[in-house]
């Protein structure tokens, strides 16, 4: 007989042990078909390609993984090797066997470099995610471990660089999915390509003592069966050394040599149930000493990766210490395969796992979680099943971690807020994308910047699924809300300017505005404002320097602005107030709003005593009262009023703005206000030639903010030149 097809017998053998529920017929049709289609393909060390797919499938069935897992597995190469699809696959073996296969081909495409810690546990995470269903993982491990153990012919270079990889990838992740066993051959068979070297001197040191230790084993082991047997415990005892990987940890970790490895043996104690592990565990200390602190009940706090056992170290009679592991039976198989121990389980028993099942065994994985460090892995255990996360490369490899759905913008503002600010296109797999184009895992995604950007939109926030990405985009917008802020400066700038009596003709004239941008270094007139708008630069600052300038300018027209007094200096004292304002020293008096200036809560206002009509309110720029007589009689009717802290009126003002007409532009206005619930009382047109509109729009408000946020959103509107408020 063939040697393939006796190795294909003995996969039969393992598979009639573990399960015997097994349809054989198909596993036979799946090796004929994966033998046919790698043909005569060869592995390095000379034998048929066949022998790799059969040896990964015996380790799956050897970890108890179910029958499709067992198909997939001889079936693992085909689709990266062969002219076979995963259409054919689909056709013969079904869907839930061409998809693991198809899992485990991708996986397989993805490129490892060695990283930080932080970027591996990224990567792990990442393979996890795309494996979607855990059996995809646990072939690819098989794949690895049988790999491993056959690299002798593989080149040096190769033997490190996947050593490198199983030691930093693989063996962790069987490590947290509990599979004890196969994680220590794996770090086993990679520190040997490691560390050839610091290896041998280990297992030459192991081959001095071996004789010894042998007896020494025999001697504990026979003491321990003896005392259990004697008291009735029914148990398998057996002693070894422990793996080589973690002596080498040990030796190289604490710098130690062999002889100073002191726990190098380990016995495990096997029983039926948990009753007696813990009597188990009293009888051992009461044989040996324990070593205070040395002992560790994972039984009532099973590891993340449900591990139970008892741990106890103690001192043997020849004064070597050596640790002791007791659990059942059933803990044991867990140890030994994890996650994979669940099907084994569940298999013998008879019948097929069923997708909720599953998913409990990872729930309850999931609920066991101790730290915090295993809560993230599982969480993206988790998320392949749920998927709520996607893993993507940046073009020199590092795995950026986001929400499921995200898009290029997300991962932009994911690497730092200047790159989505500056973001200007994406590339993904090294195709332009859309911005709304949705990631994948794996994903290698390139962001286009440029200095010119206009920064995020604000449809962004609707495309986006990342909390960092959306708070990003919002902080940029409260920082460059532009048109808002050069309207609250022109406001605070045209309202210093009144307050010094200096009119606008000759602030803005051509001489004065040059020199004080010049002087100010800003570049228009709208720059000045928004920085004024922002609080970069103080409004009385600049009209100051406005002043200076006019003075030089104008020497002739030199003009005194001392009012009589300056009641605006000092706080309104507090009286009743009504339609929100409160006159000094009166209660419940009459109170009106100046048509002039029309003033709003949040303004600085000032109260005129009328000849019977009560208190009519200004705002303290308002022409009126910058300008009035300071020598007539009517000095004294000026008086202190304030706001009162209430928004319950709607508050009449104009809005004036300066538009280039086009078709179209009155109902965009309107529409702006109407999204803003600002209540129109009229809307009146005047043309001033030059294709040029003048447009005064009556309206209600409820304060300062709600009006300036109104004028910004009219300046948006295309063709709106100038935005501000009548003041009569
Ligand atoms: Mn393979």
């Amino acid at each position: 007989m063939d040697a393939v097809l006796e190795q294909y017998y003995h996969l039969e053998s393992i598979i009639l042990e573990n399960h015997p529920g097994v349809d054989m017929s198909r596993i036979r049709a799946t090796f004929d078909f994966a033998r046919n289609a790698h043909g005569t393909q060869m592995r390095k060390d000379g034998t048929e390609f066949i022998t790799h797919p059969l040896a990964a499938a015996e380790i799956v069935a050897e970890i108890g993984l179910d029958e499709d897992s067992i198909c997939a597995a001889l079936l693992h190469d085909c689709i990266e090797d062969t002219d076979v699809t995963f259409e054919d696959i689909k056709k013969k073996f079904g869907q839930d066997v061409a998809d693991i296969v198809d899992g485990v081909t991708k996986l397989s495409r993805v490129t490892y470099t060695s990283k930080e810690e932080e970027q591996m546990e990224n990567l792990r995470k990442m393979l996890i995610a795309m494996a979607k269903d855990i059996r995809v993982i646990l072939i690819k491990i098989a794949d690895r471990l049988h790999n491993m153990r056959t690299m002798e012919y593989v080149a040096a270079e190769k033997q490190r660089e996947k050593a490198l990889e199983t030691m930093e990838m693989y063996a962790p992740i069987a490590h947290r999915l509990g599979m004890q066993k196969v994680k220590w051959e794996l770090e086993d068979l990679s520190i040997k390509y490691l560390d050839p070297i610091g290896c041998k001197e280990i297992t030459d040191g192991l081959k001095l003592r071996h004789v010894e230790d042998e007896s020494f084993f025999q001697r504990v082991q026979t003491k321990i069966t003896e005392r259990l047997s004697a008291h009735g415990i029914e148990c398998a005892v057996n002693g070894r050394i422990k793996h080589l990987y973690s002596i080498y940890r040990k030796m190289y970790g604490e710098n130690k040599v062999l002889s100073e490895v002191l726990d190098l043996y380990a016995f495990r104690v096997i029983v039926n149930d948990i009753v007696d592990c813990y009597n188990v565990l009293g009888y051992i200390h009461e044989m040996y000493r324990p070593i205070p602190g040395a002992f560790k009940d994972y039984i009532g706090n099973p590891k993340p990766n449900m591990y139970q056992s008892l741990h106890t170290t103690v001192i043997g009679n020849e004064g070597l210490p050596f640790e002791v592991q007791i659990r059942t039976w059933e803990m044991h198989q867990t140890a030994e395969y994890g996650i994979a121990a669940h099907w084994k389980y569940k298999e013998g028993k008879g019948g097929k796992v069923a997708d909720e099942e599953k998913f409990a065994w990872v729930r309850r994985l999931l609920e066991s979680q101790q730290d915090s460090d295993a809560q993230d892995f599982l969480h993206a255990l988790k998320v392949d099943m749920f998927a709520d996360e996607v893993f993507v490369f940046t073009p020199n490899g590092d795995v950026v971690n986001l929400p499921a759905g995200s898009t290029p913008i997300d991962f932009a503002y994911n690497i730092h807020s200047e790159v989505g600010n500056r973001m200007t296109g994406a590339i993904v797999n090294g195709r332009i994308v859309p911005y709304n184009h949705i990631l994948k895992n794996g994903d290698i995604v390139k962001i286009h910047t440029s200095n010119a950007a206009k920064g995020p939109s604000r449809d962004w926030l609707d495309i986006i699924r990342s909390s960092e990405a959306r708070n990003k985009i919002r902080q940029w917008f409260k920082k460059e809300k532009r048109e808002e802020n050069v309207i609250h400066g022109k406001l605070s700038f045209e309202a210093e300017l009144r307050h010094e009596n200096i009119s606008l003709t000759d602030a803005l004239s051509e001489e004065v505005v040059t020199k004080l941008l010049l002087r100010t270094s800003f570049h228009s007139l709208d720059d000045l404002y928004a920085a004024i708008g922002y609080g970069g630069v103080s409004a009385k600052k600049i009209v100051n320097r406005v002043k200076d300038f006019i003075k030089t300018a104008e020497k002739t027209k030199k003009k005194e602005a001392l009012p009589a007094q300056n009641p605006e200096k000092k706080e309104a004292p507090k009286s009743k107030p009504v339609l929100g304002v409160t006159v000094e020293g009166l209660d419940n008096c009459l109170v009106k709003f100046a048509k002039c200036c029309s003033p709003v809560p949040g303004d600085p206002v000032i109260g005129f005593i009328t000849k019977g009509f009560g208190v009519s309110v200004h705002r303290q720029d308002c022409v009126n009262y910058v300008k009035y007589d300071k020598s007539s009689e009517d000095v004294g009717r000026w008086i202190r009023v304030g706001w009162a802290n209430t928004d319950e009126h709607n508050y009449m003002t104009s809005i004036q703005a300066l538009i280039r007409d086009r078709k179209g532009i009155v109902v965009d206005i309107a529409s702006v206000l109407n999204t803003l619930n600002v209540r129109i009382s009229s809307f009146n047109t005047r043309d001033i030639g030059d294709g040029k509109v003048f447009v005064t729009i009556d309206v209600g408000v409820k304060d300062r903010d709600e009006l300036v946020l109104a004028m910004a959103k009219i300046m948006s509107v295309p063709g709106v030149m100038d935005v501000r408020r009548a003041d009569g």
